[in-house]
C-alpha cells in the first residue's frame, strides 16, 4: 500500500484478485515461491511523459501521458489508451493489472498494459485532437512495436484518434507497421467487427451465463449504462438477441425509452454528431414513453430490469444501486466497462444469487478481436465480418466455460469472479515460472 500510495482503484483491483488466489495457493503452495504473486502486482515498466500541444487559439497546453507496461509473460503488452480528465497513474495501473488476466483468458498470445492521458477531448476541434494525438505519439512511439507493445482505444479514443496516432508513428519510424496499434480504420489494416467486439462479446458472455439457468435474452428488459463504443454495440447485439434495452446514459444523465432504445437515433447522436444523450429526447419528440433524467437527479440503476450491463466507467454502480437492482428483480449483470461495480455491489449481487460476469472476462471480446486484428496484419490478410464475429463468439464461449469450470474446480460454483481471477492467474503464472526470476 505504501509503495502505491494514493492509488485506490489499483488497490481495489489487486485486492479482488488476491482474495481469489487464496484458493489456488491452498492447492498449489508452489505458486508462493519466488515472490511470483508480488511480481505480478508490480508493473514491468511505467512511462510518464509530458504532452505539449497548441490549441486553436494558439495557446500551449500541457497534459500528462502514461503507459504502464504491466506484464509481457504472455506476449507483447496489449491494452487500450484512455483520454479522460480523470486519468492518473493509479487508474492506468488498475486497468493494466486487470488487462493481464483478461488477455490471458482470451487464450491468445498477448501481455497486459494500459495507457492514456488526462487530456479532455470533449469540446475539442478535430485539429486540436490531431495535434494532441501527434504530440502524444511523438514520445510514446519509442516504447511501442508489434513485438513490444500494441495499444488500442478506450474511453475517449476511437478510430479517429487511432488514425492520427498511427499516422504519426508511421512518419516517425518510416515503417508501415500495421500491427503496432489496433482499432485501426478498415482501409488501413483495421479488422471488421473490432468496433463491435466489446459490446457484442459482453452480450455473448451474458447470454452464456443466462443459459446456465435455462434462460436467454429473449424478452428480457435490459439497462446498459454509457453510450460510447461498448454501450452502443451491446445495445445492438442485445436487441438482435430479442432483449429490450430500456435505458442508456452519458455523464450528463440517462434516457429511458419504454418502447426500447432507438439504436439508429442513438448512433446518429453519438457516432455522427458526437452529441449528448439529452438530444435523444429532443430528436425523438417527447410524449413517446421516453424521458431524460439529469445526472445527480437519479440513477440509471433505478430503472427496473432483468439484466444490467454497466458499460461506462469504473465504480459507476454502487452497493446501493445493486440493492435497488436486486429489489427490482435483476437476474444477471455483465460488466462491459472495467470494474464498473464496486466491491459492495458485487457482494450484493452474489449474495442475492444474481449471475455476475466480471469485466475481465465479460468485456474481453474487444481485446480478443484486437489480437485477431494483429493476426490479420501479420499474415497480410483480411477476414470477413462473419468469420471474425464467429471467432469472437467462440472465444467468449471458451472464456465463459473456463471461468465456470475453474470456479467449480476451486470450490466456488457459479462464482465467475473467482473463476476468472484463478483461470487468468494460472495462465500467466506458468510462463513466469518458466522464465525464472525476471
Ligand atoms: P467511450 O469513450 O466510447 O464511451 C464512454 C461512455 O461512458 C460515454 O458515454 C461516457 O459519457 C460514459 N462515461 C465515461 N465516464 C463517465 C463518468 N465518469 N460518468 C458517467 N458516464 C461516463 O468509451 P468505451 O465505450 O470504449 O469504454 C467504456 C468502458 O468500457 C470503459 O470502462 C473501458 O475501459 C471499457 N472497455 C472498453 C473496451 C473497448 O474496446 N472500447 C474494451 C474493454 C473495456 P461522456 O461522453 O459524457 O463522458
Amino acid at each position: 500500500v505504501r509503495r502505491n500510495a494514493g492509488e485506490p482503484e489499483f488497490h481495489q483491483a489487486v485486492r479482488e484478485v488476491l482474495e481469489s488466489l487464496g484458493r489456488v495457493v491452498a492447492k498449489r503452495p508452489d505458486y508462493l515461491e519466488d515472490a511470483l504473486i508480488e511480481r505480478i502486482c508490480e508493473p514491468e515498466r511505467q512511462i510518464i511523459f509530458r504532452v505539449p500541444w497548441t490549441d486553436d487559439k494558439g495557446r500551449v497546453q500541457i497534459n500528462r501521458g502514461f503507459r504502464v507496461q504491466f506484464s509481457s509473460a504472455m506476449g507483447p503488452y496489449k491494452g487500450g489508451l484512455r483520454f479522460h480528465p480523470s486519468v492518473n497513474v493509479g487508474i492506468i495501473k488498475f486497468l493494466g493489472f486487470e488487462q493481464i488476466f483478461k488477455n490471458a483468458l482470451t487464450g491468445l498470445p498477448i501481455g497486459g498494459g494500459k495507457g492514456g492521458s488526462d487530456f479532455d477531448p470533449k469540446g475539442r476541434s478535430d485539429g486540436e485532437i490531431m495535434r494532441f494525438c501527434q504530440s502524444f505519439m511523438t514520445e510514446l512511439y519509442r516504447h511501442l512495436g508489434e513485438y513490444t507493445d500494441v495499444p488500442a482505444g478506450d474511453i475517449g479514443v476511437g478510430a479517429r484518434e487511432i488514425g492520427y496516432m498511427f499516422g504519426q508513428y508511421k512518419r516517425l519510424t518510416n515503417r508501415y507497421e500495421a500491427g503496432v496499434l489496433t482499432g485501426k480504420g478498415l482501409f488501413y489494416g483495421g479488422s471488421l467487427a473490432r468496433k463491435e467486439a466489446t459490446g457484442y462479446g459482453n452480450t455473448y458472455f451474458t447470454q452464456a451465463m443466462l443459459q446456465t439457468g435455462g434462460s436467454d435474452f429473449d424478452g428480457k428488459r435490459v439497462v446498459v449504462s454509457g453510450s460510447g463504443n461498448v454501450a452502443v454495440y451491446t445495445i445492438e447485439k442485445v436487441q438482435e438477441f430479442g432483449g429490450k434495452v430500456l435505458a442508456c446514459s452519458d455523464s450528463s444523465g440517462y434516457v429511458v425509452d419504454e418502447g426500447g432504445i432507438d439504436l439508429d437515433l442513438l448512433k446518429e447522436i453519438k457516432e455522427v454528431r458526437r452529441g449528448r444523450i439529452s438530444q435523444y429526447l429532443r430528436m425523438k419528440g417527447e410524449g413517446n414513453g421516453a424521458y431524460f433524467v439529469k445526472s445527480g437527479e437519479g440513477s440509471i440503476w433505478d430503472v427496473a430490469c432483468d439484466v444490467a450491463m454497466p458499460s461506462a466507467t469504473q465504480n459507476e454502480l454502487t452497493g446501493k444501486d445493486a440493492k435497488k437492482l436486486v429489489a427490482n428483480g435483476v437476474t444477471a449483470v455483465g460488466e462491459g466497462a472495467n470494474m464498473p461495480c464496486t466491491p459492495e455491489a458485487i457482494r450484493a449481487f452474489q449474495q442475492a444469487g444474481v449471475k455476475f460476469g466480471p469485466g475481465k472476462a465479460a468485456n474481453a471480446g474487444g481485446v480478443a478481436t484486437s489480437a485477431l486484428e494483429m493476426q490479420q496484419n501479420a499474415s497480410r490478410d483480411r477476414w470477413s465480418f462473419e468469420k471474425t464475429e464467429a471467432k469472437l463468439a467462440e472465444i467468449m464461449r471458451d472464456i465463459h466455460d473456463s471461468c465456470y469450470s475453474t470456479a467449480e474446480e476451486f470450490g466456488a460454483p457459479g462464482d465467475y469472479v473467482i473463476g476468472a481471477n484463478i483461470a487468468g492467474f494460472i495462465r500467466v503464472a506458468e510462463p513466469m515460472r518458466a522464465f525464472g526470476v525476471i
